[in-house]
């Protein structure tokens, strides 16, 4: 018989799969896929060695759409697409197809929060991977104000952050972090994040698109078929954000060479056949308009409006 914890509140889906292995005193990844399939009945359908959220969701008795919207990041990643726009980001496919690791995460490597891990420890008895520390662009904890930890093997989300806490380190300084912790443009950058994050609901991408389109008309940004001798929207990005802190966000944008390839940015405005990156209109918005919350509102009336 399986143990299996209740989630923490916005615990990672790997994470909460790693704590099912300790728990159980499991170190094979496989076997306690094997015997998560058994305990609810799903034997044989999943061939990979972390198991699919629908798995997950199953074993911690939470309805399957509930534990996408509250412990993956499929809400950010999805936050602006095509697919199924009008439904819930918890879409048909997610459920049986048993997604990598490398692909549940919207960046590379394992974040946690040192002064997170002890107070988690008291509150539940135990530390664990928080979601919310996993969003592109964010290098400190919003609550404790310190650069966060982190592991480069996404494997360290099956151990808790407390187990690895003397054997990870900071990617950046506490004076890199002042430089970058006040800055507008990331502070709103990381709120739209946030607010991806914690909806039910993508937004459709073409509805951005016109939105951003509309936007950078307005402040008298280039847009297609206008004024070519208007500047683009990725050199303001680029002003505003910064290289060093972009280049982590959308390393396209800022290439080692040099050569920025400002694509990546100045097409949103037109494409209408697939979106583009998420980090991307993230980056749009948050250069376009004054604050997160008038670009939160633009976005929600632009969606109804359609
Ligand atoms: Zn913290």
């Amino acid at each position: 018989m399986l143990i299996t914890p209740v989630p923490l509140p916005s615990e990672l889906d790997l994470g909460y799969f790693g704590a099912v292995m300790r728990l159980n005193g499991i170190v094979d990844s496989m076997r306690i896929v094997q015997l998560i399939e058994q305990s609810v009945g799903m034997v044989g359908k999943s061939k990979r060695d972390i198991a699919s959220q629908e798995l997950l969701s199953k074993i911690s008795q939470t309805e399957f759409h509930t534990f996408v919207a509250k412990h993956t990041m499929l809400p950010f990643q999805q936050g602006i697409t095509s697919y199924h726009p009008d439904i819930q980001n918890c879409c048909q496919v997610n459920r049986n197809n048993s997604l990598p690791s490398g692909k549940r995460t919207a960046r590379k490597g394992a974040y946690f929060c040192k002064n997170c891990v002890r107070r988690d420890q008291q509150t539940y008895g135990t530390s664990y991977w928080h979601r919310e520390h996993q969003l592109p662009g964010l290098y400190w904890c919003p609550e404790h104000r310190i650069p966060l930890c982190y592991a480069k093997d996404q494997n360290a989300f099956l151990n808790s952050p407390a187990d690895i806490l003397d054997t990870s380190h900071s990617t950046v300084s506490y004076r890199y972090v002042k430089t970058i912790i006040d800055n507008q443009y990331i502070h709103s950058f990381l709120t739209i994040s946030l607010s991806l994050l914690n909806r039910d609901k993508p937004f459709n991408f073409k509805h951005v698109s016109a939105l951003l389109k509309m936007r950078a008309s307005e402040l008298g940004f280039r847009i297609p078929s206008g004024n070519k001798k208007k500047p683009k929207i990725s050199g303001a990005v680029i002003d505003s954000f910064g290289r060093n802190w972009l280049s982590r966000v959308l390393p396209e944008l800022t290439q080692q060479s040099g050569i920025v390839r400002t694509d990546s940015l100045d097409g949103l405005m037109y494409s209408s056949s697939h979106p583009y990156k998420i980090s991307a209109y993230v980056l749009a918005l948050a250069t376009l308009f004054e604050s997160p919350e008038s670009a939160l509102s633009a976005l929600t009336q632009s969606d109804a409006v359609h």
